[in-house]
């Protein structure tokens, strides 16, 4: 609207400044009538109304613009007459590109510019009445494919945001998806906990671009002792239920906001600590045994204990040793297979010379 009433003004200011002033005079009054109109219908269309009080504001300030235009024209009369009524079409063309309105509205415009241009040529005395109804025909034309153009043009404007839309959900859709099977390749079906990948991207982003995790870290191998005698004994799904039991318990012994667990073989669980120093490892690697221990899941076929135990190596990288995980899981490694040595159900921690290899504790 405001565009099409610069057009209206820019037309005037033109006409004002080439024309004999006698006659710019006479087309100011006229003129007068576009600022208020435009303002009206600029303040009725600033908050949402009803639909049809949009379509009659704009239909009406339309209605009134042109009527203006029109009105410029018959106060100059002689040539300016005709010249104002062809500006009013080109202003309605314009309008009807410009607004994205509903087809109603849009022929409506184009049917007000249509009957004013003729009701207004026919009383030009400088021409007949059968060339101002051939003069409104050819513009009829004119105006009938702009109608047109408009429509496809908002057809397409429609489609292409339908198609946006549609494009949108399904990236939205596919990054779902794409999240899902992420967690899906990083999770350890049986038990819920991370596998093996996921424990191993951890470490490479815990121990950085050099390997080496600043804040000193800790790691707890734990295996299962005797768990092929469980499967024998009760059956490959009571293992199955062990194994998460012993998962969950796991778990509940480690900070969850900076431990990681991981499902690392069929039977071994691998706990990252990360921060902690020897102590604490060492004292978290027993409360996770005990509370195995506790839990008494029973195990008949072992040889250690009729219900199910644990034992784990600990190894501990402090922050001025610059030691990669993969060493550090070495270590932990080694400290289990003594572990399991030793008698099983017990904490060992990995010492560097494997002859003051620290027996924390042993149940047995
Ligand atoms: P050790 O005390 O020396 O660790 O003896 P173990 O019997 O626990 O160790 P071993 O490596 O001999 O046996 C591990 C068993 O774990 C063998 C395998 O059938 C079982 N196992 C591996 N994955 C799964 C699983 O997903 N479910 C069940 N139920 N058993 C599994
Ligand atoms: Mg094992
Ligand atoms: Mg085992």
């Amino acid at each position: 609207m405001i565009w099409v009433a610069l057009l209206d003004l820019l037309t005037l200011a033109l006409n004002m400044l080439m024309l004999p002033s006698a006659i710019a005079q006479s087309m100011l009054l006229p003129g007068a009538i576009i600022p208020p109109v435009v303002v009206a219908v600029v303040l009725a269309w600033r908050k949402p109304r009803p639909s049809w009080f949009e379509g009659a504001s704009l239909i009406v300030g339309m209605l009134l613009i042109l009527l203006s235009v029109a009105l410029v024209g018959v106060s100059a009369g002689g040539e300016f007459y005709e010249r104002q009524l062809n500006v009013m079409l080109f202003v309605a063309i314009t309008a009807i590109i410009i607004f994205g309105i509903p087809l109603a509205w849009t022929v409506a415009i184009a049917a007000l510019a249509l009957g004013l241009y003729l009701v207004f040529q026919v009383q030009n005395p400088a021409i007949e009445h059968g060339s101002a109804v051939a003069g409104t025909l050819f513009f009829a034309s004119g105006i009938f494919a702009t109608v047109a153009a408009r429509r496809i043009i908002t057809i397409l404007a429609q489609k292409t945001f339908l198609f946006e839309l549609r494009d949108r959900r399904r990236v939205a859709e596919l990054a779902k998806a794409n999240d899902r099977l992420e967690l899906l390749a990083k999770t350890d079906p049986l038990t819920g906990i991370a596998n093996r990948r996921w424990m191993t991207e951890t470490l490479d982003h815990l121990w950085g671009n050099d390997k080496r995790c600043l804040d000193g870290a800790a790691m707890l191998m734990c295996d299962i002792d005797h768990f092929k005698k469980l499967n024998d004994h009760l059956g490959h799904s009571e293992g199955d239920r062990c194994l998460v039991e012993v998962a969950n318990i796991i778990q509940e012994n480690i900070r969850r906001d900076r431990d990681c667990v991981a499902r690392y073989g069929g039977e071994e669980f691998l706990v990252l600590l990360p921060g902690v120093t020897e102590e604490e490892a060492v004292s978290v690697a027993e409360r996770v045994r005990r509370s195995i221990e506790a839990a008494a899941l029973p195990n008949p076929g072992s040889r250690v204990s009729r219900s199910v135990t644990l034992s784990i190596g600990v190894a501990v990288q402090t922050a001025d040793e610059a030691i990669s995980p993969e060493q550090l899981q070495r270590q932990a490694d080694a400290a289990l297979y003594l572990a399991k040595q030793s008698g099983r159900n017990r904490v060992l921690l990995h010492r560097p010379d494997p002859a003051v290899h620290k027996h924390i504790r042993s149940t047995r």
